[in-house]
């Protein structure tokens, strides 16, 4: 191997047709073959060498990393969401940094879809129930949950996965709200209204969010949006921890100010607030949301063609703009 290869360094584990690739193109690898993120000081020394970061969201790459790593000159993040990587300061470096949009979009709008139903039908707290011994028959009305179909449906964020979950809903026969700080054209819109926060919070039977996350987006639902929202309503957060004030949803899920919850992203996560895993009311997944074999493997593949077209002197398919 070439000593001026560019290392490319690996900061959890991916697969391995993924690693072959990168060393096919000529990248020498650092590689941390776990799915434990690196401690901070560790990190600074895994990736000294390293001309180049292969990232996911588990890993936090902010400005004191950056500032440790002399030979940073790339970064090339597996996920569409980089709130991970703070992009201001690896700019004032000139560093690059990539994304992977377009190819979870499928299936992280289907974890939607199923937090909904799952969320909406009661099928986590059901089957823990009959699992536990305590089903002595049908009952016409126990278990009762909410209708889907016909229902209405606020999506907050209607980007590529929520046009995504927009889409679907059509299959469902549902009136379609959702809100964007710019409403999309109407021939753009999957047969979706604009509405303002407002009116999508307290005319949604339920409520799907999907912005990314930013200062601007931070606790967007907390206390005061949670109380605008039906007490029939189901919220499902697929877009990031910190979106969503998680205490005061677990507040909210215990008055009954609205009926469940579905819930992908958490603030702190792993750690998951004690309110909310108490909540019956709530289905809590960890962080699936682009979990499926193909995918994952196809946002890996991805971030490694975004590194290839920087090896090759071009501009990264993926290339964030900072603005
Ligand atoms: P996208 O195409 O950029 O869509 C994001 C949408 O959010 C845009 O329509 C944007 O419209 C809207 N938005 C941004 N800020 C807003 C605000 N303050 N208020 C209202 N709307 C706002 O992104 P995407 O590919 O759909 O992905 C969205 C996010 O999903 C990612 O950033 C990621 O964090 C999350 N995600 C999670 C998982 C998971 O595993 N759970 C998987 C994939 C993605 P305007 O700019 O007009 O407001």
């Amino acid at each position: 191997m070439n000593a001026d290869a560019p290392q490319v360094a690996i900061t959890s584990r991916i697969f391995p047709e993924s690693i072959a690739k990168l060393k096919a193109a000529g990248f020498r690898i650092a590689y941390n073959d776990s799915n434990l993120p690196l401690e901070p000081d560790k990190l600074v020394c895994f990736a000294h060498n390293a001309k180049a970061l292969l990232v996911s969201a588990s890993t936090p790459v902010n400005a004191a990393l950056i500032e440790q790593l002399p030979n940073l000159q790339v970064i090339a993040n597996i996920g569409v969401g980089y709130n991970n990587i703070d992009v201001a300061a690896a700019a004032k470096r000139g560093i690059q940094v990539s994304n992977t949009p377009d190819v979870l979009t499928e299936t992280t709008a289907d974890l939607a879809w199923a937090l909904l139903f799952t969320a909406a039908r009661r099928i986590s707290e059901s089957e823990r129930w009959l699992r536990e011994g305590h089903w002595q028959g049908l009952t016409l009305d126990g278990w009762l949950g909410l209708d889907i179909h016909s229902s209405t449906l606020g999506i907050l964020g209607m980007g590529r996965i929520g046009s995504a979950v927009a889409r679907r809903a059509q299959g469902f026969g549902m009136r379609v709200l959702y809100h964007n700080r710019t409403p999309l054209a109407p021939d753009q819109a999957n047969g979706a209204t604009w509405v303002d926060k407002n009116t999508l919070l307290s005319e949604a039977d339920h409520l799907i969010l999907v912005v990314p996350y930013s200062a601007q987006t931070h606790h967007l639902i907390g206390a005061a949006e949670l109380a605008q929202m039906k007490p029939s309503a189901v919220l499902v957060n697929i877009a990031r921890g910190g979106v969503v004030d998680d205490v005061a949803l677990a507040h909210a899920l215990a008055k009954g100010q609205i009926a469940a919850a579905g819930i992908d992203v958490f603030e702190n996560e792993p750690a998951i607030a004690p309110e909310l895993l108490a909540a019956p009311n709530a289905v809590l997944t960890p962080h699936i949301g682009s979990a499926t074999k193909a995918t994952r493997l196809g946002m890996v593949n991805v971030a490694v063609a975004n590194l290839l077209d920087w090896h090759a002197g071009q501009r990264m398919r993926n290339l964030i703009h900072i603005s």
